[in-house]
């Protein structure tokens, strides 16, 4: 059988399924944003790795090295935030291709503990190959949480909400930008707003103090990082817990610089938002009782649904006309992507 016809899910599950041995103190293994692993009775160890390859997560014609680095470090203390936890440690594999030099090695890491350092989080190893077909990058990252306040994929209930921090859809509009700008040799994307839309997929910003300020609140059903796009990380969510979601399109939180370049722009804004991804934010879902203790906190969130019975994930307009939402993010076999 392909692996296209499997999907990348599809794929791990039959990793999953071939593991000879569990462990009673691997709270949370495979199919989460991190492991979560017991230590001791309170504490738990998190860890969670991510890798960046080279022409499939980011292309030199724009992307520097000092972004490079940053958001290798960014895309995995996401995972941590998503569990609730703080990071710790992390280590690096490299695998470097004859045409990079020294001085761009340097400039990737200084983009990498820019970030790493402002969460104190100390580089403890790693390994470095010559790759012969671009460069290679995989970072992992320990991190930490007390038992108590671990969050999951899993746990949502009918009945709760769904909130989202931030604004969705920047980053593959700042994506696509910066491909236009490559093809026309920098001939486009002036102004701020498109600089807001690149920086953020270049240096995407973790919510890190807000994912332990939702776990300290206790006030979260479940929660993901948006990775995939919302499309696949609420499904992600749904399956994990065994339940459905109703997404509310109107109620989607759109930026202002990219309501101002929609029009430029060859899809609907809620295209990117949707299926997009490399958002970083956070998603989560509350209890009813426990939305003003959300509210209390000073993390910017919007309510963009509710969580149902049964396992559907629907998507319901502003004239409350339903369809289904299938899960639109990037599957690395099957290259697609669907609203
Ligand atoms: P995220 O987008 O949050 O980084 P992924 O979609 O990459 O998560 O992975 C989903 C889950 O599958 C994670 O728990 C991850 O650790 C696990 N996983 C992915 N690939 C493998 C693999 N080759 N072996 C074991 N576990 C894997
Ligand atoms: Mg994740």
């Amino acid at each position: 059988m392909r692996i296209s016809e499997l999907g990348e899910f599809g794929l791990i599950r039959n990793i999953q399924s071939l593991s000879l041995r569990k462990s009673s103190s691997a709270l949370i293994g495979i199919g989460d944003d991190a492991a979560a692993l017991k230590v001791s009775s309170s504490k738990i160890l998190l860890v969670t790795t991510d890798m960046l390859l080279e022409e499939i997560h980011f292309d030199f014609s724009f992307t520097d090295f000092h972004s490079l680095g940053w958001k290798s470090a960014a895309v995995n203390l996401s995972d941590i935030a998503a569990m609730g936890g703080v990071p710790r440690y992390c280590l690096t594999s490299i695998g470097i291709p004859d045409y990079i030099s020294v001085e761009q090695i340097k400039d990737f890491y200084r983009g990498f503990h820019s970030l790493m350092s402002t969460h104190k989080t100390v580089l403890v190893g790693g390994d470095t190959c010559h790759s012969r077909s671009g460069m290679v990058i995989s970072v992992t990252v320990l991190g930490e949480v007390n038992k108590k306040n671990l969050l999951s994929r899993a746990g949502a209930k009918p009945g709760d909400r769904v909130f989202v921090t931030g604004t969705l859809g920047d980053s593959a509009a700042g994506l696509e930008i910066l491909k236009k700008k490559a093809k026309s040799r920098g001939g486009m994307a002036k102004g701020a707003e498109a600089r807001t839309l690149i920086a953020r997929h270049l240096r995407p910003v973790p919510r890190t103090a807000e994912g332990r300020a939702i776990a300290h609140s206790g006030c979260a059903s479940a929660m993901i990082d948006i990775s995939d796009g919302l499309s696949s990380d609420i499904s992600h969510i749904c399956e994990q817990s065994g339940v459905g979601a109703e997404i509310r399109s109107d109620r989607i939180p759109i930026s202002p610089s990219l309501m101002k370049l929609s029009g430029g722009l060859t899809m609907p804004v809620l295209f990117y938002a949707l299926s997009g991804g490399e958002d970083y934010e956070l998603l989560l879902t509350v209890p009813p009782g426990k939305i003003k203790r959300l509210q209390s906190l000073n993390v910017p969130v919007t309510e963009i649904g509710t969580i149902k019975r049964g396992k559907v994930v629907l998507l319901v307009d502003g004239s409350n006309r339903k369809r289904r939402l299938q899960p639109g993010g990037y599957d690395h076999f099957r290259r697609t992507k669907v609203t």
